[in-house]
């Protein structure tokens, strides 16, 4: 087994090391496994909302929107390698429950079918926004059941699919588990079935490798605040395959979107494109933070970000085998490095109280109800000194009971 101070070598040897310069680490004992939740500050970033609120804001005003005006298009070009997509098919804009409405709705009002298909290990708020939206269409969502631990598989979807079905939304990355679904196999199974797939994104932009295009995916949102390090609240994204684009519309047809907006036209008459999914004024300051946050994982690639991730999920799941396994913690995510995305989820009937109590000894990770203990890598700036240290400070707690207090309390609003 190896030793701490093989992990300090491995940490020695990462050509990833550098990598942690571009952030603002103030304290460097905290070991932050939460980037799966929110990403670090980028020094770009700060930088850039530095220079978005004195100068552009600040001196230039108004006439900064010449500049303003097609960040999101820019952004999302940026963003649109790392997701295998091209130029013009992603948009950085809005949230990520709201552009999962705007492209469920687009869907499921263009066409006749009004089943949309969700699974139910999904992230609730994406079930929430489907069931409205199908309702809204005169349909329904139809429930798939999964295994949380592998999430939605093909087979799981062969059973649900149907003539009624119109839309599939699914994450490609579960956010208990961490289980990565099968982009390709599931999009071309609903494909066979006459129905679109939306991908939530999520858990899977800046944490694994895919190939949108590649797979013939149609439609994806997602965060930008996670693994993208775009900061808190900041502005997520949409993808929309260039051949869908025209025959779609955005339930919300504000002026963002339209055709020629300056023209102050009586009526709305939609962008060519990608453009005809944006809504209103987009938020500057926080487009500036994502967009550096971006710009730092897009100067890496996903290549050397995965190859390390899935080092260090490793190396995390072999010590929670050696050492939390014996004291009551069972790994709840797939072992198979393929099928696993950037995040190792412990399962333990005591998981909240242990998350406090880490917390408490600067180790941060996140609780999911009811039972998971969610450590999350970031490569850009996880060591894999720091996985082993907080593996040793998760067995401390449990032995010595140190997380005995929080066992009573009240849980806090944010977990
Ligand atoms: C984090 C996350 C969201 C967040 O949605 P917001 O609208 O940005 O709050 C949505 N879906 C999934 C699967 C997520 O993991």
């Amino acid at each position: 087994m190896l030793s701490r101070d093989q992990a300090l070598a491995r940490d020695a040897q990462d050509p990833l090391a550098h990598c942690r310069d571009e952030f603002v680490i103030t304290d460097q004992e905290l070991i932050y496994l939460d980037g799966n939740s929110l990403g670090r500050l980028t020094k770009r970033g700060a930088d850039a909302v530095e220079r978005a609120t004195q100068r552009e804001w600040g001196d230039h005003l108004v006439r900064s929107w010449h500049d303003w005006i097609g960040l999101p298009e820019q952004i999302g070009d940026d963003l649109a390698p790392l997701l295998g997509a091209g130029p013009g098919e992603v948009l950085v804009c809005d949230q990520t429950s709201v552009n999962l409405f705007k492209l469920a709705s687009a869907v499921l009002t263009e066409r006749g079918r009004k089943v949309v298909v969700a699974d139910d290990s999904n992230f609730p708020s994406d079930r929430y926004v489907l069931a409205a939206v199908a309702k809204a269409a005169g349909g329904t969502m139809r429930e798939m059941a999964v295994d949380p631990l592998a999430g939605p598989t093909v087979a799981d979807l062969a059973k649900v699919l149907d003539a009624s079905v119109g839309l599939v939304s699914l994450s490609l990355v579960s956010f208990k588990s961490g289980a990565i679904a099968d982009l390709a196999a599931i999009t071309a199974l609903a494909h066979r079935h006459g129905a679109l797939v939306l991908w939530d994104l999520s858990h899977a932009a800046g944490a694994i490798e895919f190939d949108l295009r590649g797979a013939g995916a149609d439609l994806a949102i997602g965060c930008t605040y996670k693994y993208l390090n775009g900061g808190p609240g900041a502005p997520a994204f949409l993808f929309v395959r260039r051949e869908l684009q025209n025959q779609l519309l955005s339930p919300i047809p504000g002026w963002f979107g339209h055709e020629d907006m300056f023209a102050f036209a009586g009526e709305y008459r939609p962008a060519a494109g990608i453009r005809r999914f944006s809504v209103g004024t987009p938020p500057i300051l926080s487009l500036r933070a994502a967009q550096a946050g971006i710009a730092v994982t897009a100067r890496v690639g996903m290549a050397p970000i995965r190859r390390k991730s899935v080092a260090l999920t490793e190396l995390l799941i072999a010590r929670a085998d050696a050492v939390l396994q014996p004291l009551g913690f069972t790994v709840a995510t797939p072992r198979d490095a393929e099928r696993r995305g950037s995040h190792v989820s412990l399962a333990h009937p005591e998981a909240y109280a242990i998350t406090q109590a880490m917390i408490a000894r600067k180790v941060v990770p996140d609780f999911r109800a009811p039972n998971l203990i969610r450590l999350g890598v970031a490569p850009l700036y996880t060591r894999f000194s720091e996985i082993w240290d907080a593996v040793e400070v998760i067995a401390e707690i449990a032995r010595t009971r140190a997380h005995e207090p929080w066992l009573r309390a009240a849980r806090t609003r944010v977990t």
